[in-house]
């Protein structure tokens, strides 16, 4: 039983959090797991990947009176883990099969001696030889079980030697057991509590939402092409692309190392040795970039993935979130890039046909169509992500993938419309067949093609009544038609369309139809992603940056570790902007805590203290939420049709719920527009938006708010104050504050 009295070891987190981590302040629902736990609950913790679950083990550790073992499925992970916890000055170790005999011996001779505070194990080790015997010396206080989703069948990570924990409990029976996973199906939840015997656990699960990561879908049109340009369009930053294939990843990764990108291959056909020597290239930023299938993932700790791309189609929206995922553990922006295409889809039916198992096919197949859905979804992506986790987007525009950012203006396609169904039908006509969606554009557009002159589909009264619109648009047009049912598609592999019933009476009854435009082209370069809005973004001096990077990595070379263990990027960005040159400036710097401003604090201040020498001091706007945004729309120079369209009615004093009314749109979005003609310069009283009252519950709730992310402001303040009055409060302010040399 933990014989601590609970409440004062809880309170000592805090002060050990900033001590030990350099952290300020805890992440959503850590600081509410790591009291559970200490007051002697079983615990499961639910939290996106990035979340800082490691810490809810972590810090209790230094708090309990014994050993806290954390099982952990990857050895990479647990050195990782364990090399991170030794620069902050924890003590902690690890025990696994890449240790030789007398390294073990050695471990375990210190763990008798309660040299530790932290043993990471692999599952198997916990419960062979005579560890069982030894552990009973050690005084266990707390078991943590990390990636808990591995104990489950159900789930995509699924290891058998995870299942042992099950007789963890027999020997543990007072001891709190904490869970941990990103993986929240109740499926998977359900087995880690009956799987780990959890007695009565308290279950927190937090929002799935990552603030920090945008998201787009292009059409998938020369791949290795797109996937250069992307990432040559970021020359400093790593990422990972998947890939379907083991083969396609060796070829990508020899297409960028022609171009010059440092790229390498990742798959489980790839022997043990080349997979582990690659991986840590790519921990040690010795190689930018990993093209790897999806046997690449959850041993990724690197918090500083700045993208992830699709190169084809995820079999599943689960492992889609997962994947992407990886991207921006650290919270600094990361973006996220689908590259799709029907053939990748049609690629995929052949091989689900091939399951000779008729319940898997079926799964798979709806699996496929979710993904499908998700590709060809035209509202936000962030929502449809959310909404498959069963979890709601209430804030509108998200400000950060490609629906939001470049929404598809809806118009009337009537007359398109009733083109694209009667060519279908009169091609049904004719020749008593259907045909592939290509061939119906290619007969509306005028086309000359072999098919239309063997089947003389150039008689056809809808030849070329479309020759105005691109071929292109009539293609995304009948994809339109499918999503809604109008037209529907074979499943014979051959994949031609026909009308449906409602498709047919839709023809007939001369309705008209409201759709949204196809996407533009600007949609589709891959590498203009860095217009998107930056959540999480630390604006800061991009030349002291690389010097700090720089020695960064000399400091972590000469200790044989990953750049990471030394400092985090969220760390150099604020060297970066706040120029620290004595010890306490340099304590106030998020990631530094006392061990690490002992080890590496001096060579950073000298070097932040030549640059200035050399530089001059760069100011950057204490409210930088909206920074970004303001930058952009400066550039633009104009304010777009939608936002004057608001002004003007605001100007005829309308209130905002009677704009909203009449434009059918929601008020948070008019608000929107109101606070963009603010970042543009408009002049306008704030009263009119929001008492003195609010303004100063937001102004308080600001202070030291860091990030373009509004929600920890909205939760801050419990939900009183909506998202639309924020960003206006935001706007008000960064027009008011003084601005950086950057913008
Ligand atoms: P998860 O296991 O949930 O994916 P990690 O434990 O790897 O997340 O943490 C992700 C990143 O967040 C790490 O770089 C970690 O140092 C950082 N982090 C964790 N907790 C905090 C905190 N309270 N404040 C700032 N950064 C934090
Ligand atoms: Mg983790």
């Amino acid at each position: 039983m933990n014989s601590n009295s609970p409440a004062p070891a809880a309170d000592r987190l805090p002060a050990l959090l900033k001590q030990i981590f350099g952290y300020d302040s805890f992440r959503p629902l850590q600081q509410e797991i790591m009291v559970a736990s200490l007051a002697g609950r079983d615990v499961v913790s639910i939290l996106p990947t990035g979340a800082g679950k490691s810490l809810c083990y972590q810090l209790p550790a230094l708090v309990r009176d014994g050993l806290t073992v954390v099982v952990s499925p990857l050895i990479a992970l647990m050195k990782d883990q364990v090399d991170q916890l030794q620069a902050a000055g924890v003590a902690a170790t690890f025990l696994n099969s890449a240790l030789d005999a007398s390294e073990i011996r050695a471990r375990q001779a210190e763990l008798d001696a309660g040299k530790y505070q932290l043993l990471y194990v692999a599952p198997e080790r916990l419960l062979a030889g005579d560890f069982p015997k030894r552990q009973t010396g050690w005084n266990v206080c707390a078991i943590a079980v990390d990636e808990a989703h591995c104990i489950s069948e159900w789930g995509h990570d699924f290891r058998p030697e995870y299942r042992q924990l099950a007789t963890l409990r027999d020997r543990f029976p007072g001891t709190p057991f904490l869970a941990l996973t990103a993986t929240a199906t109740p499926r998977v939840r359900e087995d880690i509590v009956s799987q780990l015997r959890l007695a009565d656990p308290e279950v927190f699960i937090s929002s799935f939402n990552r603030p920090n990561l945008s998201y787009r879908v292009i059409p998938k049109e020369k791949p290795v092409r797109q996937v250069w340009e992307f990432a040559a369009a970021r020359p400093q930053d790593s990422g990972i692309v998947y890939c379907q294939s083991r083969k396609s990843t060796e070829a990508l990764a020899a297409a960028l190392r022609a171009e010059g990108i440092t790229a390498l291959a990742y798959h489980a056909g790839l022997d043990a040795a080349l997979r582990t020597q690659n991986q840590e290239a790519f921990l040690r930023d010795e190689a930018r970039v990993v093209c790897a299938t999806v046997a690449f993932g959850m041993g990724i700790n690197k918090p500083n993935v700045r993208w992830v791309i699709h190169a084809d189609l995820p079999k599943n929206v689960e492992g889609y979130y997962q994947e992407t995922g990886r991207a921006g553990r650290d919270g600094l922006p990361a973006d996220c890039l689908l590259l799709y295409s029907r053939g990748d889809v049609m690629k995929q039916l052949k091989f689900l046909d091939e399951i000779s198992d008729e319940q898997a096919r079926g799964i798979a197949r709806a699996q496929l169509d979710q993904m499908t859905g998700y590709a060809e979804d035209d509202s936000c992506r962030r929502a449809h992500l959310l909404d498959y986790f069963g979890e709601e987007w209430p804030h509108g525009n998200c400000g950060s993938c490609d629906s939001c950012l470049s929404p598809r203006e809806s118009y009337d396609a009537t007359v398109d419309c009733r083109k694209l169904l009667s060519c279908v039908f009169r091609i049904r006509q004719l020749s008593g067949f259907t045909t592939g969606l290509q061939h119906v554009a290619d007969v509306l557009a005028g086309g000359n093609t072999e098919k239309i002159r063997r089947w003389k589909h150039e008689t056809l009264s809808t030849y070329g009544i479309g020759r105005e619109t691109p071929r292109a648009e009539w293609v995304a047009l009948g994809r339109q038609l499918l999503k809604i049912g109008l037209l529907c598609q074979s499943q014979d592999g051959f994949s031609t369309i026909s009308l449906t019933n409602e498709g047919l009476a839709a023809l007939k009854d001369g309705r008209s139809f409201p759709l949204t435009r196809p996407p533009a082209a600007a949609r589709s370069n891959p590498a203009s992603a860095t217009a998107v809005a930056k959540a999480g973004d630390i604006p800061c001096d991009e030349g002291l940056f690389a010097d700090l990077r720089t020695l960064r990595k000399e400091l972590a070379d000469a200790r044989n570790v990953p750049s990471y263990v030394v400092f985090s990027d969220v760390s150099l960005r604020h060297m970066a902007r706040d120029y620290p040159t004595n010890a306490a400036a340099m304590l106030d710097v998020p990631g530094v805590g006392e061990k690490k401003l002992a080890d590496f604090g001096g060579p950073f201040m000298v070097a932040i203290a030549a640059w200035l020498l050399e530089n001059p001091r760069q100011s950057f706007a204490a409210l930088r939420p909206a920074a970004a945004p303001v930058r952009k729309m400066k550039a633009e120079g104009a304010l777009n049709g939608t936002t004057l369209a608001t002004l003007e009615l605001f100007h005829a004093g309308v209130s905002l719920a009677d704009i909203a009314k009449e434009r059918g749109l929601s008020i948070t979005t008019i608000e929107g527009h109101l606070a963009r003609a603010v970042e543009n310069g408009g002049k306008f009283d704030p009263r009119a938006f929001y008492s003195q009252a609010e303004e100063d519950a937001m102004r308080e709730a600001l202070l030291g708010h860091e990030g373009p992310a509004l929600s920890p402001i909205y939760e801050k303040l419990c939900g009183r104050i909506s998202y639309g009055k924020l960003r206006l409060f935001l706007a008000f302010q960064t027009t008011t504050a003084p601005c950086s040399g950057g913008l």
